[in-house]
């Protein structure tokens, strides 16, 4: 019985010097090999051109490299770039590059579908779930970062966890696809310029900080309170508001880190005077800003995108209070690459 290869990207730099050793090689090819996985992203043994005819032969003996690959790339009128990923068990993700002057962020996926059930999100209709393995996240920005230098000329500058799935709900894969992009040896692109986007599971919100993961923390809040939180996201029932603020107050003061609060603009539900009152009591809570999100419509719900007259009232209110407030513009519409519309549709095409 032929032995099932291990998939190499599953060991460690340290395992990988520890094989070498065992096999009589010298072992700092491990940072070479390292460098060749994590940082230049190679799929086959035979493009690590700096190892020897031999070594790679023996690599090949003992390893795989499974990989995700592309399977379509769409470009919006606004620039904005989606690209469909095939995992190694054939599920599609997708990932998003959103182009601006000074940046380019990519947006990619930590679940196939997601664990929860958002009225107002296409990716919480899916069924299907899983989660997404480390490399296979790592593998999305590694190919957008590809996609980025060719397309715009430079390199991604920012990363965020905003597609497909809650990230906190995958929290080992998540962490540790943050290694590889932090890594010197992989990406080399600081923490700071990481964001992880939550729905609020505030178990996870306080290791983040015991763990000390200097990451941006991107909250989504959509309601100031419970009542109106629970009718839209079905986590609020278990995690309530003041249990999530509880648990940023604690990451923002053991990191030192502001909190941004996300806010997808609904008409006539969450932008009324009453609540940019109770949103500002809330914020004045701990050190946050609040970054309004403008509706995507959906196929499944029937939410209406806020008005250019209500949201100016809205946001008005909440300046006068005090609150720091931005608005993301929408991108990438045209092609279903906006927040909350990624839903594999390319599976269906
Ligand atoms: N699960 C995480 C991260 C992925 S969702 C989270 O919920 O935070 C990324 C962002 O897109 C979240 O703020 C989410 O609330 C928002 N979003 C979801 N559906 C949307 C829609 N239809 N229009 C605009 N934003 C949406
Ligand atoms: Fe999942 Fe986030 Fe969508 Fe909610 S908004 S269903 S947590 S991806």
């Amino acid at each position: 019985m032929s032995e099932i290869k291990k998939d190499i990207r599953s060991l460690s730099q340290e395992d990988i010097s520890n094989f070498l050793e065992e096999q009589g090689e010298p072992k700092f090819r491990a940072k070479q090999i390292y460098q060749w996985l994590w940082q230049k992203s190679v799929t086959d043994f035979d493009d690590m051109t700096n190892l020897s005819k031999d070594l790679r032969t023996l690599f090949k003996a003992h390893f795989m490299i499974k990989a995700v690959e592309i399977k379509v790339i769409q470009q919006s009128s606004d620039g904005t770039v989606k690209v469909g990923f095939q995992l190694t068990d054939g599920n599609i993700i997708e990932g998003v590059i959103i182009p601006t002057d000074d940046r380019n962020t990519a947006c990619i996926s930590s679940q196939v579908g997601c664990s929860l059930d958002c009225k107002f999100c296409a990716t919480g209709y899916l069924k299907r779930m899983r989660n997404i393995s480390d490399f296979e996240i790592y593998d999305q920005v590694a190919a957008l970062n590809k996609i980025s230098l060719e397309k715009f000329g430079k390199p991604l500058t920012n990363i965020v966890y905003m597609g497909m799935g809650e990230p906190l709900l995958n929290y080992k894969n998540v962490l540790q696809s943050i290694e590889y992009i932090t890594n010197p040896n992989g990406l080399g692109m600081s923490p700071r310029r990481i964001t992880l986007s939550t729905s609020g599971v505030s178990k996870m919100i306080k290791k983040l900080a015991d763990d000390d993961i200097k990451v941006n923390l991107a909250f989504s809040l959509h309601a100031p309170t419970n009542e109106k939180r629970s009718e839209i996201m079905s986590i609020n029932n278990s995690n309530p508001l003041e249990e999530v603020i509880d648990a940023l107050e604690y990451f923002s003061t053991k990191l030192k880190r502001k909190v941004t609060f996300e806010y997808v603009a609904l008409k006539g539900f969450n932008e009324n005077i009453e609540d940019a009152d109770a949103l500002a009591k809330l914020c004045s809570r701990l050190k946050s800003k609040i970054n309004i999100i403008s509706y995507n419509p959906i196929d499944e719900a029937d939410f209406e995108r806020s008005t250019s007259n209500r949201l100016d009232r809205f946001i008005q209110r909440l300046t006068q209070k005090g609150v720091q407030v931005s608005v993301r513009k929408s991108r990438g519409d045209d092609i279903d690459a906006a927040c909350g519309q990624l839903a594999n549709k390319v599976r269906n095409e």
